[in-house]
C-alpha cells in the first residue's frame, strides 16, 4: 500500500502508557459556605481526581481561603491546582498554575474596577505573555461574544499563546445553551489556522450537582504519567485530554491514516473538519475515520442517546476529542 501523502499531527500520539485522570479546572468556591476540605470530599464523591480552583482575580483580595488551606486539602489521590480567572479585556481567561501576583495582575485594582467602578490598571497589558512564559495553562472561557468574530479574536495581541477554548461552560449553559456551548467558534478558529484545544468546564459557583451552576456537568479526562500539578498542566498544554459532559471514552488511537475512537455508552460518533463541515457520521460505540489528506483538521464528537450531563439543564452526555491536524505533504 502506498504511503499517505500527508502528515498527521495529534496530541494522542503520545498517550500510550499514560494513566487517565478526571478533573475540572474552572471552578469557584464563592457562594456556598464550604471549605477546601468539603470541596475535596464532593469532588471525590463525584469521581474527580483533581480540581483547578480559579476564583476571579477581582475576588482574590477578599477570598476566605489561602493557598495553604487548599494544598492541605490534598492527599495522594486528590490534586488541587491553584489558578485564577482573569477579567481580561478579551474575556475571562483561566490561568491555571499561577496566581495573580505571579503574572503581574493586581487583584485589589481588579476588585475596585468591579466594585467601585474605578478605572485602575490591574495589569492586563502583557498578561498573556507573562502567564505563558511563567508556565501557566491558559484558556478563553465562555467565549460566545466572539461567535462570528474568530478572525478578530485570533488577531488579538498574544492570543496565539492561549492553549484552549471552552466550548462547553456549564454555568452559561444553565442560562442559555447558545451562550455556553460554542463549538461553532472553535471550528471558526481552527478553520482560520488557530491552534486551540477543546475544553469543557462547569465554571461552578455552587458545589451542589443538582443545580445548573453545579460542579461536574463538564470536565476533562487528562492523560498523564502521574497525578501531579506539573504532569497535569503539561498534558493540558499539550492537548493530551478530551472534554466531556458525562460520556467516557474507552480508546483513542491515531495512526498515519486514520482516527479511531470507541466509547461503550456512545450512540453516535461524528467527525468534523474545516468550516465545521460534517465529514462522516457513525451510529454506535466505535468508529474509524480515514483521512483523505485534504482535511487540514479533523475532530471527533461523541454523543450518548440517553441520560444527560449532571444538573437540570438536559445537555446531552457528549465527549469532544482534540482536533487532529492533517497536513498535506505536497
Ligand atoms: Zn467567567
Ligand atoms: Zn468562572
Amino acid at each position: 500500500m502506498a504511503e499517505p501523502q500527508f502528515d498527521v499531527i495529534s496530541p494522542y500520539n503520545s498517550i500510550d502508557g499514560l494513566d487517565s485522570f478526571r478533573g475540572i479546572w474552572h471552578s469557584h468556591l464563592a457562594g456556598d459556605n464550604l471549605s477546601p476540605d468539603d470541596v475535596h470530599e464532593i469532588c471525590r464523591a463525584g469521581r474527580q481526581d483533581f480540581v483547578g480552583v480559579t476564583d476571579h482575580d477581582n475576588r482574590y483580595s477578599i477570598l476566605p481561603w489561602s493557598a495553604d488551606d487548599w494544598y492541605n486539602a490534598q492527599d495522594e489521590d486528590f490534586l488541587v491546582i491553584l489558578g485564577f480567572e482573569a477579567t481580561h479585556p478579551i474575556g475571562h481567561v483561566t490561568c491555571l498554575g499561577l496566581g495573580p501576583d505571579e503574572t503581574g495582575i493586581d487583584p485589589e485594582a481588579a476588585r475596585r474596577n468591579r466594585d467601585e467602578k474605578m478605572e485602575l490598571d490591574a495589569g492586563y497589558g502583557g498578561f498573556l505573555r507573562r502567564a505563558y512564559e511563567g508556565g501557566a495553562f491558559l484558556a478563553l472561557n465562555h467565549p460566545h461574544r466572539w461567535r462570528g468574530e474568530a478572525e478578530a479574536l485570533l488577531s488579538e495581541p498574544d492570543f496565539d499563546l492561549v492553549h484552549a477554548l471552552e466550548i462547553y461552560n456549564g454555568n452559561q449553559v444553565g442560562k442559555a445553551t447558545a451562550q455556553g456551548y460554542t463549538i461553532d467558534l472553535l471550528d471558526e478558529c481552527l478553520t482560520l489556522g488557530g491552534e486551540l484545544w477543546v475544553a469543557a468546564n462547569p465554571d461552578c459557583h455552587s458545589w451542589d450537582d443538582a443545580r445548573s451552576d453545579g460542579p461536574f456537568n463538564g470536565y476533562s479526562v487528562v492523560f498523564a504519567p502521574d497525578l501531579s500539578e506539573d504532569a497535569i498542566i503539561e498534558s493540558l498544554k499539550a492537548g493530551r485530554f478530551y472534554a466531556s459532559t458525562g460520556l467516557e471514552v474507552d480508546a483513542i488511537r491515531v495512526t498515519p491514516d486514520r482516527l479511531e475512537v470507541s466509547a461503550t455508552e456512545c450512540d453516535r460518533i461524528a467527525f468534523f473538519g474545516e468550516g465545521g463541515a460534517l465529514l462522516e457520521e457513525v451510529e454506535g460505540p466505535e468508529a474509524a475515520y480515514h483521512f483523505t489528506g485534504e482535511e487540514r483538521y479533523v475532530r471527533a464528537e461523541l454523543e450518548a442517546a440517553s441520560g444527560s450531563a449532571p444538573g437540570p439543564d438536559d445537555f446531552p452526555r457528549m465527549a469532544w476529542l482534540q482536533p487532529v491536524g492533517v497536513i498535506s505533504a505536497t
